[in-house]
């Protein structure tokens, strides 16, 4: 597995505001990663620090195992704030402008992202005219210029509605289909369980987990159940085996099971069998949300 960026010991402070302590991590070729945190967990500034925009206190990070040199950084595209396009200039004509500042992408490149993020049809229509998805996806592109290896991302979704969150996860999708590594910064749970691969979680400048987002998730499954006779139903669930622990909790039972061993259907028919019907049975795998709440709660 080749790392694509590593961070060793990353501090930083604005004063007397620790935003960053000593964060490590590892970011694998390839992969799809979130960077998740509750607003004011310092994703922003860990960001700003690896594109070079902010100096750390201490602690050093390294692209591509190169260290941090100018020629790593032409591989990097990032979408920190929203660009300052020219709202009565076409796509076309933003995006030309971008690649002279930026000194990366060249025409035929523009036409290139702009298919990538599905504007090809709108590329002469006025940016005013944009609805705000479309806008973000124009960011995204410009950040696309120079087909960098990998893409940086603060909050893509910001802002959006359903329909704009999809089009950008699906743009995000095939990014990393193509083989592009994205790094996301989210402070929702939805975002990153749906489109990562790898999550870190971050609170108040401390790194508390990161890894494969199977491995940060809890390895098991858990299943709810309820019945008039919630005593027989325990009994009954406990005679099944199987299980790693059962607790009874808001008239709820919840079971726990190795992970991919709860077998529903098993489950419902031994019930049944045993005189029990089920007001309700549902495998509610420990999702990145409990998890994430478990971690960031005090
Ligand atoms: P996030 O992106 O996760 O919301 P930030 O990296 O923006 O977090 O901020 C982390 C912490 O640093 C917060 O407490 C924030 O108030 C503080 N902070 C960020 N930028 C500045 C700044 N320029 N000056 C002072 N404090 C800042
Ligand atoms: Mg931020």
């Amino acid at each position: 597995m080749e790392i694509i960026l590593s961070l060793d010991e990353i501090s930083k402070s604005y004063g007397p505001i620790k935003a960053l302590k000593e964060v490590s991590m590892q970011i694998p070729r390839g992969s799809v990663f979130g960077i998740l945190g509750p607003n004011g967990s310092g994703k922003t500034t860990l960001m700003s620090i690896v594109l070079d925009v902010l100096k750390a206190n201490s602690g050093t990070y390294s692209w591509f195992g190169k260290g941090n040199h100018p020629t790593e950084r032409k591989k990097i595209g990032s979408l920190l704030e929203t660009p300052n396009f020219y709202h009565y200039l076409s796509a076309v004509d933003n995006l030309n402008i971008t690649s002279a500042i930026s000194g990366r992408g060249n025409p035929e490149d523009i036409n290139r992202v702009l298919e990538v993020v599905k504007l090809t049809e709108r590329k002469n229509s006025r940016f005013s005219a944009y609805s705000l998805g479309m806008k973000q996806r124009l960011a995204i592109a410009a950040a696309l210029l120079g087909n960098p290896q990998v893409l940086l991302l603060d909050e893509p979704t910001n802002g959006l509605d359903p329909v704009g969150i999809m089009e950008i996860r699906d743009l995000i999708k095939s990014l990393a289909q193509k083989g592009i590594t994205i790094i996301i910064a989210s402070h929702l749970l939805d975002e990153v369980e749906k489109i990562c691969t790898h999550v870190a979680i971050l609170k108040k400048g401390n790194l508390l987990t990161s890894g494969h987002v199977d491995e940060v998730l809890a390895n098991e499954d858990i299943v709810e159940l309820a019945a008039a006779d919630m005593e027989q139903l325990k009994k009954c669930i406990a005679e099944m085996g199987g299980y790693s622990s059962i607790k009874e909790e808001h008239q709820r039972l919840q079971v726990h099971y190795p992970l991919g061993t709860a077998n529903m259907e098993a489950i419902n028919s031994h019930c049944f069998r045993n005189g029990i019907t089920l007001q309700l049975l549902f495998n509610k795998k420990k999702s990145l949300e409990s998890k994430f709440f478990e971690l960031t709660n005090d």
